[in-house]
């Protein structure tokens, strides 16, 4: 069987972008994970289309991974091949909409948000500064409905270019991409984004850059960036802040093996030394269950679980 995936793959990709037994610790802002069977990385939106057609005409398991910023993956590692969407797609088109003041940004899925959110302030849009320090893939903010500082993707998406299903590019509107917190139409269906288009307004060059460097300092600030994490571990609870209920529950600091509630914030864990997935997934219960006993409030994990445990 992996025999057959290996040879497969060559007929769509080139032999340098397919890895095989890739360590997804490597791929992981956790630091964490086994081994994935395949890992490719396709060059080309063309070359994203090829391969996930073929993993479905052929049933190959597969997942898609943008930067690993929100991801906790097996020790066991993932078997199949995991697609990752990188840096090699980050292609981005600035235009002026006729007969309006705003501007389309049409943006490669794979651009981190630090190098989007760069290159629309140096052409002087506004809009997007809430991003620059999310430190994930556009293709993972969109799926995420990725969100800080009062602002999220939703407010300033028009559209994606999806792949559906059934392996056809489609192009889905605003309405259709159906954000809700930290959800979309992406993950309630599986869709892949390849490209996603922006309006933004014209603003003020200085202004928007001092707004980033303040809103990133305000993070550096509050979150312990020093170590390895997957930022926000768990969803916000309607009405309350999961870091606090945490803190509230004595659990600042608590440890399983490497793996640590923040003493800075108490809604990430942290990775504070060679941290596996299964103490992750313990702790994760753990605090599940004692918020729980003493609040009667569940915390659902914002980060997504793949591969095995
Ligand atoms: C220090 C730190 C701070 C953070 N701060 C914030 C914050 O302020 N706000 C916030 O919302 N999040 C935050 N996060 C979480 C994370 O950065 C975001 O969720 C980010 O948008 C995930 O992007 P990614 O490329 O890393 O996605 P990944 O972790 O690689 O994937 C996340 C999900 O998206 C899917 N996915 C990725 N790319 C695609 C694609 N092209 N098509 C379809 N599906 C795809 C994956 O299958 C997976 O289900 C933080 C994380 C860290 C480590």
């Amino acid at each position: 069987m992996d025999k057959d995936i290996y040879s497969q793959l060559m007929t769509v990709l080139s032999e340098e972008k397919i890895k095989i037994d890739e360590p997804m610790s490597m791929y992981t802002t956790f630091k964490i994970g086994g081994k994935a069977d395949f890992l490719v990385s396709p060059g080309t939106i063309d070359e994203v289309v090829a391969v996930v057609s073929l993993c479905k005409s052929k049933e190959f398991p597969y997942y898609i991974i943008g930067n690993g910023s929100n991801l906790l993956v097996g020790d066991k590692g993932y078997r199949g091949v995991i697609i990752h969407i990188s840096t090699q797609l980050s292609h981005v088109r600035i235009e002026k909409l006729e007969s309006s003041d705003s501007y389309k940004v049409v943006a490669e899925s794979g651009i981190m948000l630090s190098k989007l959110s760069h290159e629309i302030a140096i052409n002087e849009l506004t809009g997007f500064e809430f991003a620059a320090g999310i430190p994930g893939s556009l293709g993972g903010a969109i799926t995420m409905n990725a969100g800080a500082y009062g602002g999220e993707m939703k407010d300033c998406v028009i559209g994606a270019t999806v792949i559906d299903e059934t392996g056809n590019v489609i192009k889905l509107n605003k309405e259709q991409l159906n954000f809700g917190y930290r959800m979309s139409v992406i993950q309630k269906r599986g869709l892949i984004v390849l490209e996603v288009t922006f309006e933004f307004i014209k603003g003020n060059k200085e202004a928007i850059l001092n707004t980033i460097n303040d809103l990133n300092a305000r993070r550096k600030d509050k979150q312990p960036l020093e170590y390895p994490s997957a930022g926000s571990t768990f969803k916000r609870p309607e009405g309350y802040f999961a870091g606090k209920l945490i803190m509230d529950s004595g659990l600042r600091g608590f440890r399983i093996g490497d793996i640590m509630v923040s003493m800075k914030h108490c809604g990430f864990v942290i990775n504070v030394g060679q941290g596996t997935a299964a103490d992750v997934k313990k702790l994760i219960a753990h605090i599940d269950n004692t918020v729980y006993e003493k609040y009667g409030i569940h915390l659902e994990p914002e980060v997504r679980l793949i591969g095995e445990f």
